[in-house]
């Protein structure tokens, strides 16, 4: 049998990381297996689901890398992939339950559930439907029906209890007494998540049912439906939960969790797909950094673990480091563009090649690109910024000697190059009668407003004479009306 799996958002708000790793998870299992990765709409919930939401979510799974083979702009033979665009399928089944006896109306209000349910909560009891309408009478549903009563349609739980087997979890099992009979079809006509779910797979021929543990639960009654439908049940794997660094479940008190913020602050799409992969899964052999060319030769369901993972940004950062490392040259400079755009950085009239040499001075520094425009302010800012700590060095008495033997120094060159760094600086520490640290860090605060960054040949080669004279007035000019006040 091909391996068709599916990922199955409901588009009512950002994908967030949780739910990003289960389609790669997904993703990664059809890529590696020759089959083929679904990606279904859960739009039901027309008040919650909005196509905006729909839009982030193909977007940023574009991003990631996670292009899927059948779902919205991409018709394959099962669609269509919305399942608002699939009511009537859901419909029929469930007039066919109907008939046979597997399902019947239910006319309980929703004020009346809700009372139930809070009269069951408020004694310490599960709530579960009671099971008012199961045995109605043709007479009472016609009262009901005069009454102005629309017809939800429930599921008959009859099983005792309900086997299966998870690849991950093992043998499960759930007490079918304590699950009540479950709404299917709404009384607006939409399906309940439970049943258009088991309709979709089985019709969209799906394999491996591939989601977070939370899901459990529905697994139980989806097998239920399976079982009185007639389909064959496809395997299940539930993917353990995802937890903030202090234990409980991953939210939105722990920051921003959703995949689009990731991609704002800078993140490589290789560097997030790399963590979330590791986060419940590990490769054989410890191996740690990616590609995703290389996850979809290792990755294994067998490898999935039974236990929660713990999202740490701090190792984020690392892994999204490490994919950093391999970039340079104008790659770099592609990636880096819209931050220093978007920072209002000064691009115009520096040479690309110029630009390529600034990224490469600060790659290395940054975990992410939004970090990279902070790093080249001394570089892209037309006026001098400093920093109040660069700023008082920059006022000392002994830094106005530096910036008096800086300009003399460079009236003798040219221009900056790596042959006449050394000799300049030689002969800069010669009239400044400062050396070392005395003389780097007062010379770092003048030509970057900082007191750390790039190593100082590079801040000179990339500045270049005519800036560092420009620079060297700013500071004058600023430290002068600093005096005056
Ligand atoms: N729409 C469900 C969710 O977003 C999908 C669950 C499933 O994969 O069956 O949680």
């Amino acid at each position: 049998m091909s391996v068709r799996v599916r990922f199955a958002p409901s588009p009512t708000g950002a994908l967030h990381v949780g739910n990003a790793r289960t389609a790669l998870f997904n993703f990664l299992f059809a890529r590696q297996s020759g089959g083929t990765f679904i990606l279904r709409l859960e739009d039901t919930d027309r008040e919650r689901s909005t196509p905006e939401a729909e839009r982030g979510i193909l977007e940023d799974l574009r991003w990631l890398g996670l292009e899927w083979d059948e779902g919205p702009e991409r018709p394959g033979k099962f669609g269509p992939y919305r399942q608002s665009e699939r009511l009537e399928t859901y419909r029929r089944y469930a007039m066919d339950l109907l008939e046979k006896g597997n399902a019947y109306r239910c006319y309980c209000t929703d004020e009346e559930l809700e009372e139930k349910r809070q009269r069951s909560l408020a004694k310490g009891i599960p709530p579960m439907y009671d099971g008012r309408c199961r045995c109605l009478k043709p007479e009472e549903e016609q009262t009901f029906l005069r009454s102005g009563r629309a017809a939800s349609v429930r599921f008959r739980v009859n099983a005792r209890s309900v086997e299966f087997q998870d690849l991950v979890k093992g043998a499960m099992s759930f007490d079918g007494r304590k699950m009540g009979d479950f709404v299917i079809l709404r009384s607006d006509g939409t399906a309940s998540y439970n049943f258009a779910v088991v309709i979709d797979d089985a019709r969209m021929e799906v394999s491996h049912v591939i989601r977070g543990e939370d899901h459990l639960a529905n697994t139980a009654r989806q097998v239920l439906l399976y079982q009185v439908l007639g389909f064959a049940l496809p395997q299940f794997a539930h993917l353990a939960m995802i937890l903030g660094p202090d234990r409980t479940p991953l939210s939105k008190r722990h920051g921003a969790t959703a995949v689009a913020h990731f991609r704002e602050a800078g993140y490589l799409p290789e560097g997030l797909v790399n963590y979330l992969a590791l986060l419940g899964w590990s490769s054989e052999d410890g191996q740690e950094i990616f590609s995703l060319e290389e996850l979809i030769k290792k990755f294994s369901l067998k490898r999935l673990s039974r236990s929660p993972a713990v999202f740490d940004p701090e190792k984020l950062k690392w892994m999204n480091r490490a994919h950093l490392k391999g970039i340079q040259g104008e790659e770099a400079l592609d990636l880096a563009i819209p931050f220093l755009r978007e920072s209002g950085g000064k691009l115009e009239g520096l040479p690309k090649s110029r630009l390529v040499a600034a990224l490469e001075a600060v790659w290395e520094e940054v975990d992410t690109l939004s970090q990279i425009p902070e790093r080249l302010t001394f570089l892209l800012d037309e006026g001098w910024n400093p920093e109040p700590e660069a700023q008082t060095l920059a006022g000392k008495e002994e830094t106005q000697r530096v910036i008096q033997g800086l300009k003399e120094e460079l009236l003798s060159v040219e221009e900056v190059t790596p042959e006449n760094y050394r000799p300049l600086l030689a002969g800069l520490a010669k009239r400044a009668g400062l050396t070392g640290r005395n003389l780097y860090m007062p010379l770092r605060a003048v030509l970057t407003g900082r007191t750390r960054g790039p190593e100082l040949e590079k801040v000179f080669l990339l500045l270049g004479k005519e800036k560092i004279l420009k620079r060297v007035d700013s500071v004058l000019q600023r430290n002068r009306k600093e005096r005056s006040f």
